[in-house]
């Protein structure tokens, strides 16, 4: 161990505590084990710090002693990295292990403020325990998953607060310089407004911290929803790949015009079945395979769903009773009541999530081929016709590379999110490499098409941000001049620094 690293952990533990410095093999191996097809990043040590003084204490010593950090809050990214860093050798600071309160709660104002490691499971029981009057939106991963990590890595979810970041208001930063940064209106001393009005005054700096490595964020306001007295899910199930066009097209009045009030989505028949049925045979699955799992579970090639919200049965009734026109005008979906879905593991999973309740059924994709895990999302506009091109080009790409195309497309009313799903085998070398090819291969076909990736895991970030022109790049990289001058956090992390 070099003496910069032997010196800075040293004085962390005296700034933190000896017991939340942690160096051992066990530790560098927990937190450098990735599911990514690239394999561990094993990092230098973890610091476990347990209040905004300490971060800054921490990040100060990183100057010091020349020492990176890699912030995470409750290391659930899955799919994106985890606990690892687009580089090995940092030192992993854990927020989310001590820094898991919920700070300030307020009913009539409708919002909460979290540290980093409070969950979305933490989150929601609170929110019973006051009554259950209010809800955050959550994803479909894991309920161990955080709001603020998710936030800060753009995450989204299925309620009408799917926004994360739009439904977020108001940052505490520790920045690369150790100065504290409040946001907006958290500027002003004893600001009473820090965590209600977004905006504040001169330029909105919190989006800056979103995907980047300018600061660690150490708090962060959310604003909730009222949980409606009705929530009645709908699904339609569709036999073939290119029903997605129509979909599409029916479902994007549908969100434009606000009849259906949460996201929508068309999930996959592969995507579906991961967490629900052993991996049948050999890889990839054959279409006539698929077709015939959608006839033993009751899936077909796409399950479309969504939820309405009302005061009532009778208040949901007619809006439910238009979607339902609208896609069995088709002929060709079959609907699912929401009564049905409710004993379908598979379906209950979005009534969930539509619902603001985080489920841990969907995360047993992770079995599915014994742990590996990318998740790619490119954005795509909603016109049926370039939607079924779209999922078209997945599968040429993914087949080429004998993988599976697991999709969950979650409709907005202009664009989708195409969540794609790659599962693998880790422990298979041919595997990983051709998974590794293919996500290669895949994020640049759609860049050329004009449809570039948003989020990507923490192995691909750097090669992503190669689709985005010079002078992009060239202020991501001053902006980390100016606010990590020294390069202390997560080097490389979305090609910066
Ligand atoms: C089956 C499955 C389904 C999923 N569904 C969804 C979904 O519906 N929507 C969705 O968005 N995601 C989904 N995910 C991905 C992931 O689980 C969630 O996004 C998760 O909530 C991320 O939050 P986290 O607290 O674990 O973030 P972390 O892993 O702690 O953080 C994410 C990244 O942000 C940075 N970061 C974290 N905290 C800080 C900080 N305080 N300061 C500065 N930088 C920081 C770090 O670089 C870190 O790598 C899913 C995953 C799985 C496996």
């Amino acid at each position: 161990m070099d003496d910069g690293l032997n010196g800075f952990l040293r004085a962390a533990g005296e700034a933190v505590g000896p017991r939340w410095v942690d160096d051992s093999r066990r530790a560098r191996d927990g937190y450098g084990a990735s599911e990514l097809p690239a394999g561990p990043v094993p990092p230098a040590a973890v610091v476990r710090p347990g209040s905004t003084d300490e971060v800054r204490a921490v990040v100060r010593l990183a100057n010091e002693y020349g020492v990176t950090l890699h912030p995470i809050s409750t290391g659930q990214n899955l799919g994106l990295g985890g606990t690892v860093a687009a580089r090995p050798g940092n030192v992993v600071l854990d927020l989310g292990h001590r820094m898991n309160r919920i700070l300030e709660f307020d009913e009539t104002l409708r919002y909460v403020v979290v540290e980093p490691g409070v969950t979305y499971q933490a989150l929601a029981d609170f929110l019973v325990e006051q009554g259950d009057h209010l809800m955050c939106d959550t994803t479909s991963g894991p309920p161990a998953g955080g709001p603020l990590g998710n936030t800060l890595d753009k995450g989204g979810g299925y309620t009408p607060a799917a926004d994360h970041f739009g439904n977020s208001c108001g940052l505490e930063v520790v920045l690369g310089d150790g100065r504290l940064l409040r946001t907006s209106d958290g500027a002003v001393p004893d600001s009473r407004t820090w965590h209600l009005a977004k905006y504040g005054l001169g330029p909105f700096l919190d989006g800056l911290f979103l995907q980047s490595n300018y600061g660690i964020v150490t708090r962060m306001g959310i604003w909730l929803q009222p949980r409606p007295p009705v929530i009645r899910s709908f699904f339609f199930v569709y036999p073939e790949d290119d029903d997605i066009a129509e979909i599409v097209e029916i479902v994007r009045d549908l969100r434009l015009n606000g009849t259906v009030p949460t996201a929508i989505k068309a999930t996959g028949d592969l995507y579906s079945l991961a967490s629900r049925i052993p991996y049948p045979g050999e890889r990839p699955i054959s279409d006539d395979t698929r077709k015939q799992l959608h006839g033993e579970y009751g899936v077909g090639a796409w399950i479309v769903s969504g939820a309405l919200y009302g005061a009532s049965r009778d208040d949901v009734e007619p809006r439910l009773a238009t979607v339902r026109s609208l896609f069995e005008a088709t002929g060709k979906a079959r609907y699912v009541a929401h009564e049905e879905a409710w004993e379908d593991p598979g379906l209950k999973i979005h009534i969930d999530t539509y619902g603001g309740r985080p489920t841990a059924e969907e995360t047993k994709m992770l079995n599915w081929r014994g742990g590996g895990l990318v998740s790619l999302t490119p954005s795509t506009p909603m016109i049926g016709s370039v939607a079924r091109q779209h999922q078209r080009l997945s599968r040429d790409i993914l087949a080429r590379h004998r993988i599976d195309t697991c999709i969950d497309y979650i409709f907005a009313g202009r664009a989708s999110r195409g969540l794609h799903s790659i599962m693998f085998d880790p422990s298979d070398p041919e595997e990983c490499r051709d998974v590794a090819t293919a996500c290669t291969e895949f994020r640049s076909a759609y860049a050329e098409a004009g449809y570039p990736c948003g989020r990507v895991p923490a192995d691909m970030q750097a090669s992503e941000m190669g689709h985005r022109d010079a002078t992009f790049r060239s202020v991501l990289h001053d902006l980390k001049r100016v606010l990590d001058p020294l390069g202390v956090l997560s080097p490389g992390r979305y090609g910066i620094g």
